[in-house]
């Protein structure tokens, strides 16, 4: 059985074909430019594809309120062509066939807890740490919607003693993406992160910084099991000290089997870049079992 997966992203737009078993069997991508630019390539690729659904892994924000008259499309964005337009809509009309919708994170999050790291759990949580920081969040077996969808990229830090820059959120100036995120780092130290190997004491201030953010979601959401993804975390070294920070952070108020083996709760992703495309293959499974 075959799925089309969309991962859309601000940058690029992935296009995939997948079986059930989350296996991509061909994709393409295409830079996301305007709508009418980018859309069409997209709709030609699916059209003649023998596709049963499809799951669309979107940028936010989104509107995944499925009462909503705006569903499917894309909210307030600084990526002003893409403000207000429905992609959900735009997709089903093209293609009469059912779409599954969710956040790129979100997607993440379901190709690594069908898939990959978390497969299995109940509850647990994906966090991408790139030119943002967003978050996929999976808790009762459900990915997690709300009011709109988390954006734990925005929670705020208490900033480093040493630490001088002013944040580089536009909202917020040092919540965790205006602290962390891949352009923070560029603009704390002058250099882009993948040139600043041997640093430590970039690594140590990157390490603080996610560590405090995953100790207060450990708090409140519980998960069996934390996957970091995106471009700053193949700076791999940051895995031990992010492990060590967590449990300096919680200072021993929680006792759980999953602490106890904290090299295997906070963990890259299991699906190596693949689990925003697998996941909007299960993003299109799910999608089909509704209808
Ligand atoms: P996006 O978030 O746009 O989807 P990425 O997850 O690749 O894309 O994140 C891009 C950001 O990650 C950039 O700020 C870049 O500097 C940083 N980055 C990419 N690769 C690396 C690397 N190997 N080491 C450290 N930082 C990286
Ligand atoms: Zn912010």
């Amino acid at each position: 059985m075959l799925y089309g997966a969309l991962e859309a992203g601000g940058t690029k737009m992935v296009c995939a074909i997948g079986d059930e078993t989350g296996r991509i069997l061909e994709q393409m991508s295409v830079p996301t430019t305007t709508p009418e630019e980018t859309m069409p390539p997209i709709i030609d690729y699916f059209k003649g594809k023998e596709i049963r659904a499809l799951g669309i892994a979107c940028f936010g924000p989104v509107d995944l309120n499925q009462e909503s008259e705006t569903y499917g499309h894309i909210l307030e964005t600084p990526k002003l062509p893409w403000k207000g337009y429905d992609i959900v809509g735009v997709m089903k009309e093209a293609l009469s066939i059912p779409i599954g919708f969710d956040t790129d994170v979100n997607g993440s999050m379901l190709g690594e807890v069908t898939w990959g790291a978390a497969k299995g759990l109940q509850n647990a949580l994906y966090i991408t740490i790139g030119t943002g920081v967003g978050g996929g969040i999976y808790s009762n077996g459900k990915l997690l919607h709300g009011m709109l969808h988390p954006e734990l990229g925005h929670m705020r830090l208490v900033p480093a003693k040493n630490d001088s820059y002013k944040g580089k959120c536009p909202f917020h100036g040092t919540c965790l993406e205006g602290l962390a995120a891949g352009p923070a780092i560029e603009d704390r130290w002058g250099a882009p992160a993948r040139e600043l190997v041997g640093r430590d004491e970039v690594w140590e201030m990157e390490s603080d910084y996610i560590a405090q953010a995953l100790a207060n979601l450990i708090l409140t959401l519980s998960p069996q099991k934390i996957i970091l993804g995106g471009g700053v975390m193949h700076q791999e070294q940051l895995f031990p000290l992010i492990r060590k920070k967590v449990l300096e952070n919680l200072n021993g108020y929680l006792k759980t089997k999953e602490l106890d083996d904290i090299d295997h709760y906070i963990v890259p992703a299991g699906l190596h870049d693949d689990q925003g495309i697998m996941g909007a293959v299960k993003l299109a499974m799910n999608a089909e079992e509704v209808v």
